[in-house]
């Protein structure tokens, strides 16, 4: 029988490195483990990041920031340290044609001097890896034994194959030198303390519904997407986090949608009068998005929570306060 995760019930004396913690998702794992009790040391360099974030984390006595770019060189820290979270990186599709340089420094020589220091430190290191390592896939749902379709050279592999690459490294530490690494395929999520801006079809959507715009379906909106709550996302990062399992974890909701259905839903839950514009797709959009969580259900309780309705709701509460 296998073993399910045992999940500790605090983290007090516990410190935790968090590259990217002005992020999104970055910044609600930091809150998650301050709350149970860690000291939680952040790194950014605020390329995508907010102040805002690290204003609500800088409220916990246990939170100590760091401004740095970690693709570059990382401050000196004499404590020890438990854990070292690599979860800085652009994520959004609009990222990938105007930084891409930045994004490979980051997953490449960014996730290199992170795990150089779980190594010096004797941490336990995880790698926020992504469902495009699966590229446009021939698979679906994807599994984690899929190696994935995708293009080196095209609009989106700045960060596939930097991704990749830095799952092979992670791999390859744990190999060579014996790093406690976990590897995290996280597929999209959204939540309160998104960008507005960000390009991506969650906020994108839930923006122009607020404001009555028409929202902008890509192509013909068949294609699919598994949305998840950030909450849930933490939550599987956490088990990740205590299992003992060194290869990669797909996180994520399996609730598939087509970005059409989507569009609509967004317009019925926000009780909004706009209504839907098609406008062209981008080269190599993937058509089909939807985790298999088979691996993540058998060590763990894992079982994401929020609604897509209720979700969506509480994150256009969020962008509604910014406005
Ligand atoms: P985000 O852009 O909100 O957060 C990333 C953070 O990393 C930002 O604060 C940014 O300023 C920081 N950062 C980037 N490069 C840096 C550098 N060189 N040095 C220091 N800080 C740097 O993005 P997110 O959506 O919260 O994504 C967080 C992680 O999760 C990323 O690794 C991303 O690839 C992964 N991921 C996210 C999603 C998603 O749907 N949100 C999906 C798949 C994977
Ligand atoms: N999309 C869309 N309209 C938008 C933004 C995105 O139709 O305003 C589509 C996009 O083409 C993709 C899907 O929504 O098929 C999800 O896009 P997102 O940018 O959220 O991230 P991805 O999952 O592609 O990385």
């Amino acid at each position: 029988m296998t073993q399910k995760i045992q999940l500790p019930k605090t983290l007090e004396g516990k410190t935790i490195l968090i590259a990217g913690a002005a992020g999104f998702v970055p910044g609600h794992v930091a809150e998650f483990y301050l709350n149970m009790g860690a000291k939680v040391i952040g790194l950014d360099n605020f390329i995508t990041g907010t102040q805002s974030t690290i204003d609500i984390l800088s409220r916990f006595e246990k939170f100590e920031f760091h401004q740095c770019d970690v693709g570059v060189s990382l401050p000196i820290i004499d404590e020890k340290i438990d854990f070292v979270l690599s979860l800085a990186s652009p994520a959004s599709p609009i990222d990938f044609s105007e930084i891409p340089m930045e994004i490979m420094r980051v997953n490449t020589y960014g996730t290199w001097n992170l795990l150089e220091l779980a190594k010096e430190k004797g941490a336990r290191f995880l790698e926020a890896s992504t469902s495009e390592v699966y590229g446009d896939p021939e698979i679906h749902p994807q599994v984690e034994s899929y190696y994935g379709n995708v293009n080196t050279v095209g609009p989106r592999s700045c960060y596939d194959e930097s991704k990749r690459f830095a799952e092979t490294l992670t791999h390859n530490f744990n190999l060579k030198y014996n790093v406690d690494t976990r590897i995290i395929r996280i597929f999209n999520t959204y939540g309160p303390r998104m960008r507005p801006n960000d390009g991506r079809v969650i906020p994108n959507f839930i923006n122009q519904a607020i404001e009555g715009k028409d929202l902008t379906v890509y192509g013909d909106g068949t294609q699919t997407r598994s949305f998840c709550y950030v909450d849930d996302l933490v939550c599987s990062i956490h088990n990740v986090l205590f299992s003992n399992d060194h290869t990669p974890f797909n996180c994520g909701n399996p609730d598939e949608y087509s970005i059409k259905d989507c569009a609509e839903h967004v317009i019925k839950f926000l009780d909004s009068p706009s209504k839907i514009s098609y406008l062209p797709i981008g080269k190599d959009d993937p058509k089909v998005r939807r985790p298999n969580l088979s691996k993540l259900q058998a060590i763990s309780d894992y079982k994401p929570m929020m609604g897509f309705e209720e979700g969506i709701k509480r994150t256009a509460e969020y962008f509604k306060s910014l406005k």
